[in-house]
């Protein structure tokens, strides 16, 4: 099938490429404007056949009776050549989403090792024996849900779905992936490579589509499962979708995370964490530090040097080396980082950086948009609540500890938060009183696939990742034995 001079890309259900029932969309490199591919999109009869294949496939004893190290095997060898192919995984990332090429290697990388972990869980985690209060053994066993559906967003596929993936199939399930409709490559590359490590066909589908697509799957009664990330609002959706029959969920959302600086942190290293914390991927990461506390006796000569330093990041295409700001990842979320800049002017914040896109003419093409700082607006305007997921960085000062959790907790996002002072006491105080998923001290952004990851508040529900990040995807069951 071909649509504009282009081959439409097709999905995978079981072992079969598919270009689906739906109408084709197009996928843009936002560096350049220019069409990077045509890519099929999954309708309802398409969401219902992968489901009915994958619970098909999912119940096969080749699938549901391989003992853990066999799935462990598979996962080993999907993980090498995932790393055999990392450049070109990179290099599709970089023109679907428009990110840094040393950033999209990165994560490719850590796709693999990702995939490799959860290998390594698979074949080591020990069953358990409850303590017993009677004349039995109870066994706590842990089963897999049956079909997990796995929702994607744009900013980092690479990785987010690894970790999905890789955890999801490590407890036995088969999955439905719907990647972003922004991104969809990559999820296509790993059903590639899955069915070549020797998955059995039918345990990884990929459907490519929107949010219909999306909706479609949530929706179908077999996905007993669901893992999410997204934006908050549409993770409430799936929810309230989901509640309906009761399926599970897993829910990692949006954030706006308070990035603390005391007087008595080291504050050249704190100054350049705060701009890599905000500004890196463009500002569009979940744990961007995106509302900037500074106390109050050092805010003025802080915020200085760090708008100075902000000024000097080299705006530039993803594939040039020497470029440290790239696009944003599609020219509808730049119009939408720009209504919500003049959003911020009109309540009353002041500009001290960016607000702007870039002059250069070799930029005009792209959906670029410069480093923003902004100051001068309280805590609870909009621009303070709402997640921008862009390059756009509130500062505010701040008197005393008390008051400072009081505006760093007053959000209903609760995904990260950074803390900079050289006072471990405090530190431990501010990171044991701040309701978010994980709290840096004198570092920030510091991920690894062995901590678990997630969201208080609006920002999730359930964990991923870690050694525990397995038993999200799977069901409990206990075993009494009378002795
Ligand atoms: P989005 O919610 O618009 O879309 C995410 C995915 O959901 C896409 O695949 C989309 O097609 C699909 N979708 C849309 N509507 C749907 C529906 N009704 N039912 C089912 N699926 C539907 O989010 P986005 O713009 O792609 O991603 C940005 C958001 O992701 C930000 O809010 C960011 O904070 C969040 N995010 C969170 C984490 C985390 O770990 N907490 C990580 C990365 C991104």
């Amino acid at each position: 099938m071909k649509t504009n001079n282009h081959v439409v890309r097709p999905f995978l259900i079981g072992s079969e490429w598919v270009t689906g029932g739906g109408q084709p969309f197009n996928c843009t490199n936002p560096a350049t404007g220019q069409i990077n591919a045509v890519f099929g999109t999954a309708d309802e009869k398409d969401v219902a056949r992968a489901v009915q294949t994958a619970k098909a496939a999912q119940a096969c004893p080749s699938w549901r009776q391989l003992f853990s190290h066999q799935r462990a095997s598979i996962l080993y060898r999907l993980a090498s050549l995932v790393e055999d192919k990392k450049e070109f995984l990179a290099d599709l990332q970089m023109k679907e989403n428009g990110k840094l090429y040393k950033e999209c290697l990165g994560q490719a990388k850590e796709a693999a090792a990702t995939y490799r972990y959860f290998a390594g869980i698979c074949e080591t985690i020990p069953g358990e024996l409850a303590p017993t209060r009677g004349d039995h053994l109870s066994l706590v066993t842990y089963e897999p849900y049956g079909v997990v559906a796995i929702i994607t967003p744009w900013n980092s596929p690479l990785v987010l779905e690894a970790q999905k993936v890789g955890a999801a199939l490590a407890a036995g399930n088969a999955v439905v992936l719907k990647p972003s409709e922004f991104t969809p490559e990559s999820a296509l590359q790993l059903a590639e490579i899955a069915l070549k490590a020797g998955l059995p066909p039918g345990i990884l589908n990929v459907l490519t589509g929107g949010g219909e697509t999306g909706a479609a799957l949530v929706r179908h009664p077999d996905v007993r499962m669901i893992s999410f990330t997204g934006g908050t609002a549409t993770g409430k959706r799936i929810a309230r979708e989901a509640a309906n029959r009761l399926a599970a969920v897993a829910l990692e959302l949006g954030g706006k995370s308070p990035h603390i600086v005391f007087a008595d942190a080291d504050l050249d290293l704190a100054l350049s964490e705060v701009l890599n914390g905000v500004f890196s991927s463009s500002g569009q990461s979940c744990i961007a530090g995106t509302r900037l506390f500074v106390e109050r006796s050092i805010y003025e000569d802080f915020v200085g040097a760090l708008v100075q330093l902000s000024a000097a990041l080299r705006v530039g295409p993803p594939d040039d080396p020497t470029s440290q700001f790239a696009p944003l990842s599609s020219f509808t979320h730049r119009d939408k980082v720009e209504s919500m800049v003049q959003m911020a002017i009109e309540d009353g914040a002041t500009v001290l950086l960016g607000g702007a896109r870039p002059d250069a003419q070799h930029l005009s093409n792209g959906a670029y948009y410069l480093p923003t700082i902004l100051a001068g607006m309280d805590n609870n305007s909009r621009i303070c609540q709402q997640e921008v997921f862009g390059p756009v960085l509130c500062v505010l000062p701040f008197e005393s500890e008390e008051a400072l959790i009081e505006l760093a907790n007053d959000n209903v996002l609760g995904l990260g938060c950074g803390v900079w002072t050289k006072d471990f006491p405090k530190a431990y105080r501010i990171a044991k009183a701040i309701e978010a998923g994980t709290v840096w001290i004198n570092t920030y952004k510091r991920l690894s696939v062995s901590a678990p990851f997630g969201g208080f508040k609006e920002s999730g529900i359930g964990r991923e990742k870690g050694f525990l990040g397995i038993r999200t995807y799977q069901e409990t069951k206990t075993i009494i034995i009378g002795i």
